[in-house]
């Protein structure tokens, strides 16, 4: 039988830049790509659901978890906690499926460090006017929480150049192709096709 182990991949941009987006709309491409669903101790926005956005939880449960080696990676964003757990991740890419973490440049940079191989994605927004536009039209947070995110936004943008690919989300189905390609031509890194093809690796290059 066929078994290829899925590929991690770390997705960072400021908020407002689309990444949430262009995940969703791949994902809608592909039933074999899932997109890792954090802890976060932030409350719901309008139209969040628990388990689907985030999983929303207060802060001693999330500290348990920390305690209990549960994540990943955590950090601070905005005065509040986000983590990866474990459990989920793994299993998803023992069954062979691609997992998107939708994490920040801090979550990225711990990722590096425990899974070598991940691969990492940055998304630009294709002007600083465009970014402000778009958290406005979110109408998802008050005029206060854009402002913080707009300061917010340089300081994770210059992290751009820790990723192995960067993508300016101008015009969306560009880039939502642009992302599509990176993610299946990882699945024909070498260690993947060994694992896919070894009965074939093995006839081939069998002495006769
Ligand atoms: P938001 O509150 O807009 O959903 O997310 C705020 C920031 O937290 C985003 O930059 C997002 O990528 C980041 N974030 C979401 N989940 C995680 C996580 O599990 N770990 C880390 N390090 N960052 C996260």
């Amino acid at each position: 039988m066929f078994y290829m182990k899925g590929n991690l991949f770390v997705i960072s941009s400021p908020s407002g830049a689309g990444k949430s987006s262009l995940i969703s709309a791949l994902l809608k491409r592909h039933n074999d790509m899932k997109v890792s669903v954090s802890h976060t101790t932030r409350a719901p926005r309008p139209g969040e659901e628990d388990g689907v956005h985030y999983h929303f939880c207060q802060v001693d449960e999330f500290k348990s978890v920390i305690a209990d080696d549960g994540f990943y990676e955590w950090a601070e964003v905005f005065g509040n906690f986000y983590g990866t757990s474990k459990q989920a991740i793994q299993e998803q890419l023992d069954q062979g499926i691609d997992v998107f973490l939708d994490i920040d440049w801090q979550g990225a940079q711990q990722m590096r460090k425990i899974v070598p191989d991940i691969i990492t994605l940055f998304i630009l927004p294709p002007s600083r006017e465009e970014l402000e536009n778009r958290l406005n039209k979110r109408g998802q947070d008050s005029a206060e929480v854009i402002a913080k995110r707009m300061q917010q936004a340089q300081s994770e943008m210059s992290h751009y150049n820790e990723y192995d690919f960067v993508l300016v989300n101008d015009d969306f189905d560009q880039t939502l192709d642009e992302f599509e390609r990176i993610v299946l031509a990882h699945r024909l890194q070498t260690g993947n096709i060994e694992s896919k093809y070894a009965d074939l690796i093995r006839q081939l290059l069998a002495k006769s």
